[in-house]
């Protein structure tokens, strides 16, 4: 079998023992055949390998000149993974060995959800199915699958086309003047915010070089299915070499079924009249993280092409990702999040007040990866950030389970070394006074903004 030596980020000090080597290669090697002991063992040797601040370096390459591949625990969302570090590929038939190509490799553009690499932005293609040709004909959806897939599963390139698109057209910021408070009531966006008007800076965006939105992007559910029927077929040609395809990037209210299938729904009034859209998807619908109960409305960002042997386009794989509200656009992890963010909200507009802080605060959902000042990748809940460049990390804390609150804790460590980062304070919704948390907040604004 595979040896894996620990590393000591200058030299290997001693051998894995075979038995934790084994646990990793089912938990994170090519063909992942894990179990929840498995999982358990895997889990905690990593947590002691980045206590440690020890790496692994994989032997599957003797001889290298440039020294074994090395990989590195990393942690998101509270589980820890295997990073495999840049410039270090592994041997072709190494368990751990990944294309470079693959949109999801550690070092690429990388996913996120269940996510277990590096988040960042996508490049400049934004067409998927060249990349995951396959994926859009696998049929059954996570969704209609049954239980949610393990959290180390591989994120989907569709989350990181959305977030990209998200802090594009800045809708992973809010501002004070951008939100409507009304006492007692969730926040809205205010009428000069008109969220959805945003959406529209993406018609002058190519969606890859050579092929404009306007030819493969949609971003209204009711006006989907006239996009793949009569849009996408009128230029099979323009797509360079791509196989042809579109992207929608729109909210969605719920996701329903159908049989086996997932069904994305909208409804709004559509002057005056009350309209449905119901648009089903044919492969996989994934949704964001560990997280998977929350409730719409949703961003939604799909894939459209052509099954293997049909002409008709249709959604061959959709990512959702919760939303603050169908008028304020701003994204949040959980439900749990949500109820964060409407205090949030609701502070940043009372704070920016005349008569109270005169403060201008911006609410910011990370939806990327950030580094912190020892290098350690980090991704907070939510930032607020202050004109001169202060920002509190806010977290919201879901389970009360010892690991999970350990391994936050731990986490918050690395976030509170964010740059311009003067404080960090958690919130448990339902369980913290919530008045409470909205004076400490107060508190920090008067003090750092
Ligand atoms: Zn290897």
């Amino acid at each position: 079998m595979l040896t894996l030596d620990v590393h000591d980020r200058t030299k290997v000090i001693s051998a894995l023992p075979d038995v934790e080597t084994a646990a990793l290669i089912a938990c994170f090697g090519s063909v992942a055949e894990s179990s929840d002991e498995l999982e358990h063992l895997a889990g905690r040797t990593l947590a002691r390998l980045r206590d440690q601040r020890q790496w692994l370096a994989c032997r599957c390459m003797p001889g290298s000149t440039d020294g074994p591949p090395l990989m590195a625990p990393r942690q998101r969302e509270g589980v820890l993974h295997i990073f495999r570090l840049a410039g270090k590929p592994h041997a072709g038939g190494c368990p751990f060995y990944r294309d470079l190509n693959d949109s999801s490799a550690d070092t690429g553009v990388a996913s996120s959800g269940g996510g277990h690499s590096i988040l960042q932005p996508a490049g400049d293609s934004w067409l998927i199915l060249d990349r995951n040709r396959d994926a859009g004909d696998a049929g059954e959806g996570e969704e209609s699958a049954g239980p949610a897939s393990k959290p180390r599963s591989r994120p989907p390139s569709l989350a990181v086309v959305l977030f990209t698109a998200l802090e594009a057209i800045g809708l992973t910021r809010v501002r004070p003047d951008e939100i409507r408070s009304v006492r007692g009531q969730p926040p809205m966006a205010s009428p000069v915010a008109n969220h959805y008007k945003r959406l529209r800076q993406l018609e002058s965006r190519a969606i890859a070089p050579g092929v404009p939105w306007s030819i493969a992007g949609c971003t209204y559910l009711p006006a989907l299915g006239r996009f793949m029927a009569h849009t996408l077929p009128a230029h099979f040609g323009d797509f360079n070499g791509h196989r042809p395809q579109g992207l929608f990037l729109g909210m969605i209210q719920s996701i329903e079924r159908e049989g086996t299938s997932a069904v994305l729904h909208w409804q709004g009034k559509v002057a005056d009249v009350l309209t449905d859209a119901r648009i089903p998807v044919y492969g996989s619908l994934k949704r964001f993280g560990a997280v998977r109960d929350a409730a719409g409305p949703f961003w939604c960002a799909a894939a459209i092409g052509q099954r293997l042997g049909e002409s008709e386009f249709r959604v061959l794989q959709a990512y959702v990702h919760p939303v603050h509200s169908k008028s304020l656009l701003f994204p949040v992890d959980s439900n749990l999040e949500r109820l964060t963010a409407r205090i949030l909200l609701d502070q940043l507009s009372y704070w920016s007040k005349p008569n109270t802080l005169n403060a201008l605060v911006t609410l910011i959902k990370p939806v990327f990866d950030l580094q912190s000042a020892d290098g350690t990748w980090c991704r907070p809940d939510f930032i607020l950030e202050f004109d001169n460049g202060r920002q509190i990390v806010v977290e919201t804390m879901g389970r009360d389970d010892p690991v999970y609150l350990a391994d936050k804790e731990r986490m918050q460590a690395f976030m509170r070394g964010i740059p311009g980062t003067v404080d960090l304070v958690t919130y448990r919704p339902g369980i913290d006074d919530e008045a409470e948390f909205r004076r400490t907040l107060t508190t920090l604004v008067r003090t750092h903004a």
